[in-house]
Order: C-alpha cells, then sequence, then structure tokens
C-alpha cells in the first residue's frame, strides 16, 4: 500500500496561533480565530491531502487551568487529543516560562514526538530573537524538530510540511479525499457566528457565549439558506452589550457572519439571531452539553 496516513495533534497556550496554523495548512478556514484567549472550545478536525499522504490535524483548546465546568470540558479535550496522536506539534510565540510546565508535562507522558513550531515570527523585531525562544526551549526537552514559522503570513509551512511528513504511517487514509474536516455543517456555521461576538466583545462576554442553530434550511434550486441561530449569554447586561444601541451590534454580528457563511458554503443565507439569557451556564453540565461542548 502506497497511501499514508498520520493523527497530529496542535497544542499549546491560548492565542499562540493554533487554529491560525491549521487553517494555513489545510488551506481553508476549518477553525474560528481570534485575539481573544479560549477562541476554540473543542478539539476540531482539520484534513490536508497530499497525493497519497493524508494528514490528520487536531486543533485543541489551549492547555490552561480550568476554572469552570465549560473550562474543564476543553482542558480534558486537550490532554486527550494526545492519545490518538502520531505526532505533537507544540505551538509557541515566545520564550519558555514556567507557564509552559503545564504543557511540557503532557507532552512529556504522551512520549510522542514533537515537532516545536515557533509561530508569529513576522512580529519578532529582530531575527536573532528566534534563536532566544530555541535555546529557552531546547533545554527542556528532546524536539524532532524545531521550526520557525508565520502561520498569519504562511512562511516556512513547507518546511513544516516536511517535518510533519516523517511522522506518517504507512496504511488506509482515515478520510475521504474531499474532506477538510469533521465538524458538521451546522457546527462550523455556529462558530462563524461565534467568531464574529468574539471580535465585536469585550472582557467576559466572549467567554460567556454560545452559539446554538435552531434551524437551517438549504433550498438546492435557489441556493438559498435559512438559518435560525440562538445566542446564549449568562447575564442581561451582557445581553445588552450584545444586541448593541438600536440592535446595531447584533445587525453588524449578523451582517458579517451571514457573508463569511455565504463564503464559505457557497450559498445565499438568510440569517437570524435571537439573543437568550440562560444564567451560569457554563457551570451546568447538561447545558454545556445541549450546547454542543463534549459529548
Ligand atoms: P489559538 O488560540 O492558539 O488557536 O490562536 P488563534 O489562531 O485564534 O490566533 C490568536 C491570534 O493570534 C489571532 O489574532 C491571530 O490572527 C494571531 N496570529 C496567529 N498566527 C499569527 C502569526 O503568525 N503572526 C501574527 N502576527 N499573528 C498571528
Ligand atoms: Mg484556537
Amino acid at each position: 500500500m502506497s497511501t499514508k496516513s498520520g493523527f497530529i495533534a496542535i497544542v499549546g497556550k491560548p492565542n499562540v496561533g493554533k487554529s491560525t496554523l491549521l487553517n494555513a495548512l489545510i488551506g481553508e478556514k476549518v477553525a474560528i480565530t481570534s485575539p481573544k484567549v479560549q477562541t476554540t472550545r473543542f478539539r476540531i478536525t482539520g484534513i490536508l491531502n497530499d497525493g497519497d499522504d493524508q494528514y490528520v490535524f487536531i486543533d485543541t483548546p489551549g492547555m490552561h487551568k480550568p476554572f469552570h465546568g465549560l473550562g474543564k470540558l476543553m482542558d480534558k479535550s486537550a490532554s486527550e487529543a494526545l492519545l490518538d496522536a502520531d505526532a505533537i506539534m507544540w505551538v509557541v510565540d515566545q520564550t519558555f516560562k514556567a507557564s509552559d510546565q503545564i504543557i511540557l508535562e503532557r507532552i512529556q507522558q504522551a512520549k510522542l514526538p514533537t515537532i516545536l513550531v515557533i509561530n508569529k515570527i513576522d512580529q519578532l523585531p529582530k531575527k536573532s530573537d528566534i534563536d532566544q525562544i530555541i535555546v529557552s526551549f531546547l533545554h527542556v526537552h528532546d524536539f524532532v524538530d524545531i521550526i520557525p514559522i508565520s502561520a498569519l503570513e504562511s512562511t516556512h509551512l513547507k518546511h513544516l510540511k516536511i517535518a510533519l511528513s516523517k511522522h506518517l504511517v504507512q496504511g488506509p487514509h482515515y478520510y475521504p479525499k474531499d474532506y477538510i474536516t469533521d465538524q458538521s455543517d451546522e457546527a462550523r456555521m455556529t462558530e462563524i457566528i461565534r467568531e464574529r461576538i468574539l471580535y465585536y466583545t469585550e472582557q467576559e462576554v466572549p467567554h460567556s457565549v454560545a452559539v446554538v442553530l435552531e434551524s437551517f434550511q438549504h433550498f438546492p434550486d435557489t441556493n438559498k439558506m435559512d438559518i435560525d441561530a440562538l445566542i446564549i449569554v449568562e447575564r442581561d447586561s451582557q445581553k445588552g452589550i450584545l444586541v448593541g444601541k438600536n440592535g446595531e451590534k447584533l445587525k453588524k454580528i449578523g451582517s458579517e457572519a451571514r457573508k463569511e457563511i455565504n463564503h464559505i458554503f457557497k450559498v445565499k443565507s438568510h440569517l437570524s439571531l435571537w439573543v437568550k439569557v440562560k444564567k451560569n451556564w457554563r457551570n451546568d453540565p447538561n447545558t454545556v452539553s445541549k450546547y454542543g461542548y463534549g459529548k
């Protein structure tokens, strides 16, 4: 058999650019990204087919000390991704810090070939800053490769792919060739809406939001799509912030999400958004799973 495949877990602190890297490798947006920490809430699979090779990337929520029920679930899903993997990409954007210790321990337990990916080199003031980062990580772990990249500008991704290809194993592909993600269309749509919310809200609002698709219907003859989505927040004040003066913020979120959905799914969508308050939902396991997190 000439086909090869491999599961590659992407781990790292929140906000280092894991999801941006996944999208850059796949060449399409399969995971939402934002400047806010904890944007990714569950593991997202991105699939890259390259001739006879299939890479299955597992994007994880950043590993962190969890404070609430949803956070615990996010941390668990990041740790579990390591169990299935053939190799790990540890994404960092600065020198080794004490706060990297949690991830380092997980990596050492996993005993898998680990590539250190130094991201955001486009924003380093001096080339020698890369050396400092490399040196700081060299003594903490025996990495199979160390590759500096910019996920945002797609710099050095070829080198990264070559490093990754060494860890593929001979065998059948796990997904059909035209698959780029294992997420449902519904899940991707709610994530696109949540991404827009993250861009337009601050502080605790982004973390308190869940998006649920109430209904969606595609009409093939006209290529129109009707989408009704519910945005859940934890407090009345958050609802106020989200809706904005005269409903303007919600309108903006809706119109940008609609454009993005049209672009990704190549449809003409009509998107209706509602906001509902559900106190403390992140600590209620039933609600957390009802809103699509966990299994
Ligand atoms: P994650 O939490 O690790 O998944 O991080 P995201 O992929 O959501 O990215 C967090 C932020 O870093 C976003 O604002 C990205 O645009 C930004 N970012 C990601 N990669 C790069 C990069 O290579 N260079 C720069 N300058 N910014 C980046
Ligand atoms: Mg992410």
